[in-house]
């Protein structure tokens, strides 16, 4: 069975941020990229321009972004696999790591699994259909992109990040509205009666989105009264999905400590998980942020730890 000291799961900037200092630091890090279990890549392989990464003040396409991070990450030394992890055997040292294909030894592992948005699947929102062109997951991300603006903008969900989101909106948007299935929101208090109280967000109560109309670019939303059923098309320049992320995590079967809302619990200010030599980086533990550069940030956080502790147990030298 291979054997090596450190071993990262995933594939986006936390990932390849953690091998470019683990392999610079010489412990020669394994990869595992997935395969099945999202774009190898990570999240902005499904997204066109990224405007907000610091350094590429013209931007930069998503995938572009991504080959250049694991670009670095090979030029010092890291080895790759196209497979998924699936389980973690964390009794005692040497960890195994099992793969679709492969089995692995190690000494530390670094979880940087991402989150997966949550969206609804209905005609017209799906890949291939009107999926990043006009109907996203991420305001924060892709609102500001010209076609949004001065566009109706429908964003669907009714707890706290939809609010934020459709706040977010209104800087661009003609008209914010709130598609909520309930006939009150789950937001705080606060942040509710921000949105009920902002003059550019309409709440749309017990209505639920059922399909996304447009060509090149979206055109249309037809949404559906909960209690009536009774349908209504409307003019949409975009569709905002605020319905709650789910972070990547099965695999780890219950052997680390998750926050109630499915988030590896790290030590605060850390990247220490509840399991000694484990450690976690990106969105998978970042239920706050969930952007490119806090994900490499938290992946440079997770290499040092990682090599810091390595050192300490007295498996690498330095
Ligand atoms: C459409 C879209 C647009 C975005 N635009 C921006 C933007 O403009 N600016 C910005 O800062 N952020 C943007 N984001 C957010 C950004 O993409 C994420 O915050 C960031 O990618 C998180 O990085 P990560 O390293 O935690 O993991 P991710 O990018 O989520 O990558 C994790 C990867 O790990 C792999 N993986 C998962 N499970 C396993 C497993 N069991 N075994 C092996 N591998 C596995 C998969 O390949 C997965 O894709 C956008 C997100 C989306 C969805």
């Amino acid at each position: 069975m291979e054997k090596r000291k450190l071993v990262i799961i995933g594939s986006g900037p936390a990932a390849y941020t953690a091998a470019i200092y683990a392999a610079r630091a010489n412990i020669a890090p394994l990869v595992y990229e997935g395969f099945y279990s999202g774009p190898s890549g990570g999240q902005l392989m499904t997204t066109t321009e990224v405007e907000n990464y610091p350094g590429f003040p013209e931007g930069i396409m998503g995938p572009d972004l991504m080959m250049n991070f694991r670009k670095q990450a090979e030029k010092f030394g890291t080895s790759f696999l196209s497979e998924d992890v699936k389980s973690l055997k964390l009794e005692g040292h040497p960890f195994y790591v099992q793969g679709s294909k492969t089995s692995v030894e190690t000494y530390a592992i670094i979880v940087a699994t991402g989150a997966t948005a949550n969206r609804l699947d209905v005609p017209g929102a799906r890949e291939g259909e009107l999926w990043q062109k006009g109907v996203t997951a991420c305001a924060v991300c892709d609102g500001a992109a010209p076609i949004f603006r001065g566009k109706d903008l429908y964003v669907i969900g009714g707890g706290d990040t939809a609010v934020e989101e459709a706040i977010f909106l209104t800087k661009f948007g003609k008209k914010v509205y709130l598609v909520h299935r309930r006939d009150h929101l789950r937001a705080s208090k606060i942040m509710s009666e921000r949105a009920l109280n902002h003059p550019k967000i309409e709440v749309l109560w017990n209505q639920v989105l059922v399909e996304v109309k447009g060509d090149q670019i979206v055109r249309s939303v037809i949404l559906e009264n909960v209690a009536t059923k009774e349908k209504i098309e409307r003019e949409a320049g975009g569709v905002f999905f605020a319905i709650g992320h789910t972070p990547n995590t099965a695999f780890l079967q219950g052997q680390i400590a998750l926050l109630g809302n499915g988030y590896i619990d790290v030590k605060a200010g850390t990247s220490y998980t509840s399991k000694e030599g484990v450690f976690a980086a990106g969105d998978v533990q970042d239920h706050v942020y969930r952007q490119a550069v806090t994900a490499a940030g938290s992946g440079c956080m997770a290499a040092l730890d990682a090599e810091r502790w390595l050192s300490e147990k007295g498996w690498i030298s330095g």
